[in-house]
């Protein structure tokens, strides 16, 4: 999403041609770079949202290898014009749940028509169970949502809806990996013995948490830029524009003869 805002708005507003930008994402997932070789993310004038993809993981060995020492750097904010601000809701998007919850910060403002000052939803946080569920009443409507982290339950919830023996959700969150991206492909990794002590997925999310807990913005509406950014060239959320530069298509591929899906 964020190339191709970089493509469209951000060259558009700094008069650039986006034959000249090359965009680069840090990523913690290793999919990210097959995601970014998809026909899907290639604009009518043939070029990628996203050039090159390098995960945190290849970041850090880059930093180690270049003889950066991270930690005596002088701190330094993200650009401060059109596109670097971010929320407390962004910050969370790391953990399983944090989707489910920068979403339901909105929703809960929008149908309660005020800015709500409670907004922590943690029945959709942890690591406890695979799938955790949660219901709301929001603005007299009652709202019900599922978050699954792995595949195993995510295949588990989607059997759930498929057979009718899940309740109806209004709203479901699914991440691939086990805790969320916090603990993706591509970040740094914990040796087996510290993982005996410590739960990686936990720790990491507990850091995104406290991070969101002090950010002077928590919901993803309260973003400035994110609000300039609709207003001056997207339109309505949801709208034309923003349908084709932020959402994609899937095409059905064939599975693995070997895989466990065939049994
Ligand atoms: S949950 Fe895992 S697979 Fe999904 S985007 Fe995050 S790192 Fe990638």
């Amino acid at each position: 999403m964020e190339g191709a805002i970089i493509k469209t708005y951000y060259a558009q507003k700094n008069n650039i041609d986006p034959k000249d930008i090359v965009v680069v994402s840090v990523m913690p997932c290793t999919s990210k770079k097959t995601e970014a070789a998809r026909e899907q993310l290639v604009n009518a004038d043939g070029l990628k949202d996203v050039d090159i993809v390098i995960t945190t993981r290849e970041l850090a060995r880059m930093i180690r290898e270049a003889g950066m020492d991270f930690n005596a750097l002088p701190e330094e904010g993200p650009d401060a014009d059109l596109l670097g601000e971010y929320t407390g809701a962004a910050v969370i998007f790391g953990a399983t749940g944090g989707v489910m919850e920068a979403a339901v910060r909105t929703v809960a403002d929008i149908l309660e028509e005020k800015d709500l000052p409670e907004f922590e939803y943690k029945a959709v946080r942890g690591v406890d169970a695979d799938i955790k569920e949660a219901e709301l009443t929001l603005g007299g409507k009652n709202i019900r949502v599922a978050v699954a982290h792995s595949t195993a339950a995510a295949r588990k919830l989607l059997d759930a809806i498929k057979d009718g023996s899940a309740p109806e959700y209004t709203f479901i969150e699914i991440m691939g990996c086990s805790g969320g991206c916090v603990c993706g492909g591509g970040q740094p990794q914990v040796p087996a013995q510290k993982l005996m002590d410590i739960d990686i997925r936990a720790e990491r999310a507990k850091a995104l948490y406290e991070e969101d807990s002090i950010m002077p913005q928590r919901k993803s509406h309260k973003n400035s830029q994110v609000d300039k950014l609709y207003k001056e060239f997207l339109g309505a959320p949801n709208g034309h524009l923003a349908h084709e530069l932020l959402h994609t298509t899937y095409a059905k591929r064939e599975i693995y003869p070997d895989s466990i899906l065939e049994e």
